[in-house]
């Protein structure tokens, strides 16, 4: 049965990937289960911002991922960087197998602002199903509701929803039907 991995980059606060379980399950439908904790690729860490290149935790990802994973998703508390992009909530390959997100800007504390762990957790859901959403295919939404829009910012994280719009279910279900049949799935 092939299953999403949740691999957490160093110590990840049990209580934050447990919901996402729940969420990835709800939304993509596969099992969900937890692998142990990797270290971040040294080479990955910039001195001059003090933040993580992304590409090279997906490269990692890729080194550890299970036969059966349908797909994996990365978790950490570092802050990521794309070359060209100052930062980033997460990164997914589009229709790859592997994603990760950065829990660093999540937290109400990164904008001084007091510890809301409900919020924090919700926030890490969405980005867990966004970044989880490319790997399957899916392009940003205009939906500003739905996970697949795009965020530039803490607020446009804040408007989405932890869940797939209507469009964006559909296109998921559509690639996967695509999938199952190409796979010769349906002649069993
Ligand atoms: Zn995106
Ligand atoms: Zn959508």
């Amino acid at each position: 049965m092939n299953s999403i991995y949740l691999i957490p980059f160093g110590t990840i606060d049990p209580d934050v990937i447990a919901p996402l379980e729940v969420c990835l399950w709800q939304v993509f439908g596969y099992d969900v289960k937890r692998l142990p904790a990797l270290a971040e690729p040294e080479g990955a860490f910039t001195p001059a911002t003090g933040q993580w290149n992304s590409t090279l935790l997906l490269k990692e990802l890729l080194r550890v991922k299970p036969t059966d994973a349908v797909r994996v998703l990365g978790i950490t508390e570092h802050d990521l960087f794309i070359p060209m992009l100052s930062f980033v909530f997460g990164h997914a390959q589009l229709n790859g197998p592997a994603a990760v997100i950065s829990l660093a800007r999540l937290r109400q504390e990164f904008y001084r602002l007091p510890v809301n762990p409900a919020l924090f957790h919700h926030r890490a859901m969405k980005e867990a199903v966004h970044e989880l959403g490319h790997t399957f295919g899916l392009i940003h939404c205009a939906d500003t509701r739905c996970s697949m829009s795009l965020s530039n910012g803490i607020r446009q994280v804040d408007q989405k929803e932890a869940e797939l719009c209507t469009d964006c279910s559909h296109l998921f279900e559509s690639s996967m039907e695509h999938n199952r049949r190409t796979n010769g799935m349906e002649r069993i």
